[in-house]
């Protein structure tokens, strides 16, 4: 192998380079990149960048010293076996790796409508969030609950315009939701209610309710950044299609990243992940497969978000649990376990509690069976329940 694309260039893209390089790939690499920026961390954007406190995130390696040839501003337009077409031409490789991220849902009408994913996002968005401003974020999810902490640190009037019955139902369920709905003291949290379309001065509802707001914030999702491959022939559903060592259905290519719906082999199913865990490591996984090597991913994923002061970190997956069980005190440090019919721990959830993020990803990767009476008593490790 000569010569290996790496399309998108945000963390997944920089991290496979380094371990292409890692290990040994003395070809060439381009790694070619949408933004005009060199690769950058994301979760900073909706924390310190957005409070104020940092201006950027960028990733430390040196393209220059690993002999990247980077191209910033160039989009990938087309696949074909060996080819992938761009804005600035044809560029031909040998092995090819996909790991163009995903990119935020919008939502109609024709009203100016914010959304993050990009580092000009947020000091778009940052410059916007002033004493007195009327902001409206739509989505109590991760980046909705992310941005109205920002927004209410920043003295502006904050409503959260949420589908379902709590902050976070869609991703956690909406009984954790629910004990996440004091944090949004301050706010005029809607709840089970529908938006029909982002109008010039606010957000319009279904029912036809008239949310005023100088900014409107969407945060009800990301689609993975697959519509570029449209056409070519290589499988796509929910992302990139790729088996568990990351490998595509087309030769020679891997996809990695928020782009990637990967066989887990601990849960039998395809898992797309989109968070930063995932993107730091899998491209190890990625770049060996590319090489040749016989490596599987098969981690326990992970992610974190930072909101309203509280730090919550989830580990595992909470689908292949049965019940739920709670510990510690709802308005306070807490934390959640997924259980197995088995009582095996599927997934973690903790707020302000790490040990029982640490010990709770160890048990589940370790396939445990614990105790469901000791796990209710938060005083009890986790690893000695
Ligand atoms: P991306 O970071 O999306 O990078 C893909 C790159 O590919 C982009 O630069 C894009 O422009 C480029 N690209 C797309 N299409 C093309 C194309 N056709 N041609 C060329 N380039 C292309 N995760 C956590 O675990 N905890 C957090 O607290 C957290 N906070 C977050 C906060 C924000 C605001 C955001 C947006 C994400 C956050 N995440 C968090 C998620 C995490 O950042 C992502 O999972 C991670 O960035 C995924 O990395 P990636 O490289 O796969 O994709």
């Amino acid at each position: 192998m000569n010569h290996v694309v790496v399309v998108g260039a945000g963390l997944a893209g920089v991290r496979t380079v380094e371990a292409l390089r890692a290990r040994g790939f003395g070809g060439r690499i381009t790694l070619i990149g949408e933004e005009r920026h060199r690769p950058y961390d994301r979760p900073p954007l909706s924390k310190a960048v957005l409070f104020g406190d940092a201006d950027t995130s960028y990733v430390g390696t040196d393209l220059d010293a690993i002999e990247v040839d980077f191209r910033p501003g160039v989009s990938a337009k087309s696949l074909r076996e060996g080819v992938v077409e761009t804005t600035e031409g044809e560029v031909r490789y040998d092995g090819l790796v996909i790991a163009t991220g995903a990119e935020p849902i919008r939502l109609p009408g024709d009203g100016p409508q914010h959304v993050l994913r990009t580092l000009d996002d947020a000091h778009e968005l940052r410059a916007m969030l002033v004493p007195g401003a009327q902001v409206a974020v739509i989505g109590a999810g991760w980046i909705g609950a992310e941005v109205a902490t920002a927004a209410r640190r920043a003295g502006c009037s904050v409503t959260v315009i949420e589908s379902g019955p709590a902050p976070l139902a869609t991703a956690v369920g909406a009984g954790i939701g629910a004990r996440t709905q004091h944090w949004y003291d301050g706010i005029d949290l809607r709840l089970g209610t529908m938006v029909d379309s982002v109008d010039e001065g606010g957000v319009r509802l279904v029912g036809g309710e008239f949310v005023e707001a100088h900014v409107v914030v969407t945060g009800i999702g990301v689609r993975p950044a697959v519509e570029w491959l449209t056409g070519a022939d290589i499988d796509l559903h929910n992302g990139v299609v790729v088996d568990e060592h990351l490998r595509a259905s087309l030769p020679n290519t891997v996809a990695v990243g928020d782009c990637a719906a990967w066989w887990s082999r601990r849960w039998e199913i395809r898992l797309r992940v989109e968070h930063w865990d995932t993107a730091l490591n899998a491209p190890e996984v990625a770049a060996a497969s590319l090489l040749g090597e016989d490596v599987a991913y098969d981690p326990v994923p992970y992610f974190w978000s930072e909101q309203f002061g509280h730090m919550v970190q989830y580990a595992g997956h909470h689908p292949a649990g049965d019940r739920l069980i709670y510990r510690g005190d709802p308005e306070g440090k807490w934390s959640a376990v997924w259980l197995t019919a088995g009582d095996v721990p599927a997934a973690v959830l903790a707020v302000d509690r790490p040990r029982d993020l640490v010990q709770g990803r160890r048990i589940i990767a370790a396939g445990h069976r614990v105790d469901a009476e000791r796990l209710v008593d938060p005083d009890v490790p986790l690893r000695d329940c």
